[in-house]
């Protein structure tokens, strides 16, 4: 564990291993210097902050580093990033969702300058620490507010997911993310970033759920999966008034949920800088019931509930241009990247018991991956 603020960049330039490199570094840290305007914020305590992990490959694109680690092992990957130090990765899939969450922030400090409650992103990473000075480079250069730094030098990041209190892990490592799954920490894996990725809000976070094994547990989700929709769709007309059992992304939507109400608190329901949807495969007149009723008797709400009754989501989800969406059926996950949207598949419940083809490609690449 590391403490990363502007200052963490000078020590780049003693390691600089050579004259040309110097120069370079010198022209990053005239770019990223003058007046960042995160200098004088402080990091929220864990326990009071929402805390956002993300792995440095989802939150930037190392896309052209894990194909030389792959192709040329660990030591010509090593050389390549200290060589290429004082260059900032582009952004990855997360990038977008990150910039969200510190525009949310701007606004909860203006509001709230004493509180703590705030998002709190921590870069997880299990790089070595040469790495890490080329990615406190980019951090500093695209400006983001990242103090935390977390370098597992190769161990497993559950320990410290726990310690920090995180409310969301968001990983290219599928393995991770069902360890995490499992340890009861809501988590997804994220993927390449669409070819063409849909614009997206830099002033509101939008931030689209799944129901079943997402918000909900996978309950409904076997019936599906046994008998297919009309099926399903006559089951929970017939158990509209049972409530369904919390899935793994329940307690981020409760901590969406808890910062919209400090903007309601100050008049600001109409201008909310947080919006979330419902994007759901249920319809609306037989099985959305028990979906609604269950998230009220949580005392949680979306903004907007889509029932699409079997209908595809990457359509719609071109409409509300969310900076990440959860599925747990892979399915989705493709049909929304496809249409521009960035989807994060969640590996919880039943869906995960069939082959999927893809995951198992990615999971074969993610095993032997050191930039994680
Ligand atoms: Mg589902």
């Amino acid at each position: 564990m590391m403490s990363v603020n502007n200052g963490g960049m000078r020590t780049g330039q003693d390691t600089a291993p050579n004259g040309t490199a110097r120069a370079s570094w010198e022209r990053t840290n005239t770019m990223s210097n003058p007046s960042t305007p995160t200098k004088h914020l402080k990091s929220p305590k864990p326990q009071n902050a929402i805390t956002i992990a993300v792995s440095s490959r989802v939150l930037f694109n190392m896309d052209k580093e894990q194909q030389i680690y792959e192709q040329k092992g660990m030591e010509e990957y090593l050389k390549y990033q200290i060589e290429h130090e004082t260059e900032p990765f582009g952004p990855g899939p997360a990038f977008p969702f990150v910039k969200a969450l510190e525009a949310v922030n701007t606004r909860l400090r203006e509001l709230y300058p004493e509180s703590e409650e705030l998002f709190d992103v921590v870069l997880m990473t299990n790089n070595h620490a040469h790495v890490g000075l080329r990615l406190i480079n980019t951090i500093n250069h695209h400006r983001l507010f990242i103090e935390r730094f977390c370098m597992t030098g190769g161990n497993s990041p559950i320990g410290y997911l726990k310690a920090y209190h995180t409310n969301l892990y968001l990983s290219a490592d599928p393995m991770k993310v069902r360890e995490a799954l499992e340890e009861g920490i809501a988590a997804a894996t994220m993927f390449n970033p669409p070819e063409k990725r849909t614009e997206v809000s830099e002033t509101q976070l939008r931030v689209a759920f799944d129901g079943d094994a997402v918000l909900f547990s996978d309950e409904s989700e076997r019936i599906y999966k046994a008998h297919g929709l009309d099926k399903f769709f006559e089951h929970e007309k017939a158990h509209e008034n049972t409530l369904l059992d919390h899935g793994p992304l329940k307690g981020f939507l409760e901590s969406l949920g808890k910062l919209q109400k400090k903007f309601y608190a100050k008049g600001q329901r109409m201008d909310c800088p947080i919006r979330t949807y419902l994007v759901t495969a249920r319809s609306a007149a037989s099985s959305g019931t028990r979906a609604l009723k269950t998230l009220r008797s949580w005392g949680l709400d979306t903004d907007e509930a889509l029932f699409l009754a079997g209908a595809p989501k990457g359509p719609m989800l071109e409409k509300i241009r969310p900076h990440i969406f959860f599925d747990d059926q892979m399915f989705h996950v493709e049909g929304a990247a496809e249409l521009g949207t960035v989807a994060a598949h969640v590996p919880y419940g039943v869906a995960q018991k069939r082959p999927q083809k893809k995951l198992a490609v990615e999971n074969a690449k993610d095993s032997s991956a050191a930039a994680k």
